[in-house]
């Protein structure tokens, strides 16, 4: 960074004033006076150093303002139950990270007696570091596990912040799977053609896969807390995600299973067996859900989440069984205004899938279009 001391001096910049203290040239510091004098009739004779110091002043308060809004404009930190904190990050498209998972995730840290346990770790490792910082912030305790909930590239690309503080790194057994198989496809990307282009945007990038897995449920005790990790949907099309319950809290983190005021990322995840799950959680003796995605939830939030994927499974039924194709659907199905929901883009995907599915599970009986000659 330039100091005043060491800054080049370009041409034609002001020489310091009297004693040294000035940044403005004698010549505009007359031109300032002038001003001053003609907006306020009463003369007040001002000296150049003093219009110096008053434009010091108000150069400093701008830096001052632009570094507030720097540190508080990118996410926020919520302290939703004692020493439970979730970073949710803006809405923000982010350049420097694989395109395909181009918004960070939610993630977040839980504070105990004996070190700190994260949930999650974003979409690159500039915005782990992010929630190393805030941690640090709150105890120097070493960062024991961090749990991924997901294979997902936003939810793990910042694992490798925690790997410098020797922290254990889990998830389930296919979703460490998925990691490695990411890793491989990203490498392969590298090198295909305009492979560079990746290559730049993840600069400093190191894919790191949990290092410890689990099947089924799992339950950690880190000094005073009691931590449940459990795979919550299990079927042969989706790898199993794990929640991450804190009872004591009444805290269940979601993670791709729920996204609040987003859409989500379908996929190949069985929907309907989806709902059934989310209604399971919702009868848990939780009141606080942390998304995958967007701010943290009640129990109402995550029951219009589950309302949006109920929605759209009746629908994309009801034009199935009008015989609509799925281009069809995708152009005519219009949103209500209750999902003005972030990530738009990805409504459209939403509904591709679910159609994908339905037919699929539909397809012996589907009937047949109305007739022709
Ligand atoms: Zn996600």
């Amino acid at each position: 960074m330039w100091t005043s001391e060491n800054r080049p001096k370009s041409k034609g910049e002001g020489t310091r004033g009297a004693g040294g203290r000035g940044l403005i040239s004698p010549r505009h510091a007359k031109a300032l006076r002038g001003c001053w004098n003609s907006l306020f009739p009463v003369t007040c004779s001002l000296s150049p150093v003093l219009v110096s110091c008053l434009l010091l002043t108000a150069y400093g308060l701008l830096l001052l303002a632009r570094g507030m809004f720097a540190a508080s404009g990118l996410y926020q930190v919520q302290e939703v139950k004692s020493k439970i904190f979730v970073w949710v990050p803006d809405d923000v498209i982010d350049q420097e990270c694989d395109p395909q998972f181009s918004r960070a995730a939610t993630a977040g840290f839980i504070l105990t007696s004996d070190g700190v346990v994260v949930v999650d770790t974003a979409n690159s490792p500039f915005h782990a570091r992010e929630l190393l910082y805030e941690i640090r912030k709150r105890t120097e305790m070493p960062v024991k596990y961090v749990i991924n909930t997901s294979s997902a590239a936003d939810h793990m690309l910042g694992n490798e912040v925690f790997t410098d503080e020797q922290a254990i790194l889990i998830s389930t057994m296919t979703a460490q799977a998925e990691m490695k198989r990411y890793r491989q496809e990203l490498f392969a990307r590298f090198q295909a053609e305009e492979g560079w282009r990746l290559q730049a945007r993840m600069r400093g990038f190191h894919v790191t896969p949990a290092t410890q897995t689990f099947d089924g449920d799992m339950t950690l005790t880190v000094g005073d807390r009691e931590i449940r990790l459990v795979s919550l949907l299990r079927d042969e099309t989706s790898s199993q995600n794990a929640a991450v319950y804190v009872p004591s809290a009444k805290t269940l983190f979601l993670g791709e299973f729920y996204d609040n005021h987003y859409f989500p990322r379908i996929g190949s995840r069985d929907v309907r067996r989806w709902i059934e799950v989310l209604r399971q959680v919702e009868g848990w003796d939780v009141d606080t859900y942390v998304p995958g995605h967007g701010a943290p939830g009640s129990k109402k939030d995550l029951a219009d989440f589950r309302g949006f994927l109920e929605w759209l499974v009746a629908q994309v039924e009801i034009r199935l069984r009008e015989g609509k194709s799925a281009e069809d659907v995708q152009k005519h199905l219009s949103l209500p205004k209750t999902y003005a929901w972030h990530a738009p883009e990805l409504a459209a995907e939403d509904v591709e899938a679910v159609y994908r599915q339905l037919g699929a599970q539909q397809a012996p009986s589907t009937p047949a279009r109305s007739s022709g000659p």
